[in-house]
């Protein structure tokens, strides 16, 4: 059989090749890390830097397609490896998410709404700044940051100085801070013969600037707002020409409007609820992409809750040491799926695996869930 390959050896690209090998696909990966997640259940683990031309030329010759799973990546590299095979999401579109600044413009093309905003790259543009119009706000670097890192909470002038030293001077994107009703977000996958298909709108709970609780059933989003968003996805999507798998993230401001926050060139967090709650989940349509084979519409059948399980869950043990969460207790629900990502060390804030709850109604799938958590010591939501 074929291989496919993946930029980037994290939980996503893990479970990306465990739908490729599903489908009968080998997988090869690229990541300097040795104990990389997606390393240890591949066929193939190329253990180079990302732009390593010998690494790259080992992953070009093994695969029939490439993707990527970190938006990080080198352009370039992607751009190297187009030249032998199909890689999709293509270099040009991942360049785009790979920085604020640039995928703020994109939006704004697309005629979809964004928080108001400026670009401070230097110290003219910081004493520029309409202070009235933008503070109090948050400052994010245009590049890397993920996660809630890299960003900075501002009021004030002095503030925003103080914040643009801290960050390093790099480029930055200062934004008005909205008052959120809640977050939600929507994966589309678009084929290269421009095919589009999306899972539902995804309702996002965030803590400390990390995804904690996705929740996806009939009536968490008005089907008003939740129309805006795929249209505004796949808008977005189409702009690009993109092919792949790409996650739009928005935020529902009190008082309703809609407004969209980034993108990611990639599976997305908030759609791993997609592997037990869907008929196809969103790793599949991405080998689907890659691999040239028809995307069929997703169909969610159970009423769907994620919960994130942080290295947190892990340090409960008496004076912080590790201690494994209780499986068992959780696992005795009806409709709990664990998926765990191979990760040794717990840390706090690290993704090391996530919950799936399914159930045939909204109600039993927030109840299920909420034992779930109160069982790992997650906040009630
Ligand atoms: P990710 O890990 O999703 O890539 P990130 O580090 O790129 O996250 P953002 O998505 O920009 O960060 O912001 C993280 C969270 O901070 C958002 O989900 C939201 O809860 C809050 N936030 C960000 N920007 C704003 C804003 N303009 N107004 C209000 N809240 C915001
Ligand atoms: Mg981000
Ligand atoms: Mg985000």
């Amino acid at each position: 059989g074929a291989t496919l390959g993946v930029l980037g050896g994290g939980q996503l690209g893990r479970m990306f090749a465990h739908a490729a090998q599903a489908m009968g696909y080998a997988t090869a990966v690229l990541d300097a890390d040795p104990e990389s997640p997606a390393g240890l259940v591949s066929q193939q683990h190329i253990r180079t830097a990302y732009d390593d031309p010998q690494g790259l030329a080992t992953l070009a010759a093994a695969c029939a397609a490439v993707t990527t799973e970190f938006e990080n990546v080198p352009a370039a590299a992607l751009q190297t490896l187009a030249r032998s095979m199909p890689v999709s999401p293509a270099a040009a579109a991942v360049a785009v998410a790979q920085d604020r600044a640039a995928e703020k413009a994109h939006f704004v093309r697309c005629g979809v709404p964004v928080a108001p905003h400026t670009v401070i790259d230097s110290e003219a543009a910081l004493a520029t700044v309409d202070a009235a119009a933008l503070l109090p706000g948050i400052l994010k670097t245009a590049r890397l940051g993920y996660d809630g890192k890299g960003q900075v909470r501002v009021a004030t002038p002095g503030e925003l100085a103080a914040a643009w030293q801290q960050l390093g001077r790099v480029p930055c994107v200062l934004e008005k801070m909205l008052p959120l009703a809640h977050e939600c977000s929507v994966i589309v996958a678009r084929g290269a013969d421009g095919s589009l298909v999306h899972l539902p709108v995804q309702r996002n709970l965030h803590r400390d600037g990390i995804l904690a609780v996705t929740e996806v059933f009939e009536g968490n989003v008005p089907p008003a707002l939740a129309g805006q968003a795929l249209a505004a996805a796949k808008s977005i999507a189409q702009g690009l020409d993109y092919v792949g798998v790409l996650c739009v993230e928005f935020f529902v401001l009190e008082g309703g409007g809609l407004v969209v926050n980034e993108m990611a060139p990639r599976p997305h967090n908030s759609g791993h609820w997609s592997q037990n709650g869907a008929d196809v989940s969103q790793f599949e349509l991405q080998v689907r992409c890659m691999a040239g084979l028809p995307l069929t519409q997703p169909r969610q059948h159970s009423a769907s809750i994620m919960l994130n399980l942080l290295g947190d869950l892990w340090l409960r043990g008496p004076d912080g040491a590790a201690a494994t969460p209780p499986w068992y207790q959780v696992l005795r629900l009806p409709g709990c799926h664990l998926h765990l990502y191979g990760k040794a060390s717990p840390k706090p804030g690290r993704k090391m695996g996530h919950l799936n709850v399914t159930a045939a109604s909204p109600e039993g799938a927030r109840a299920t869930a909420l034992q779930a958590a109160a069982l790992l010591g997650i906040a009630p939501f």
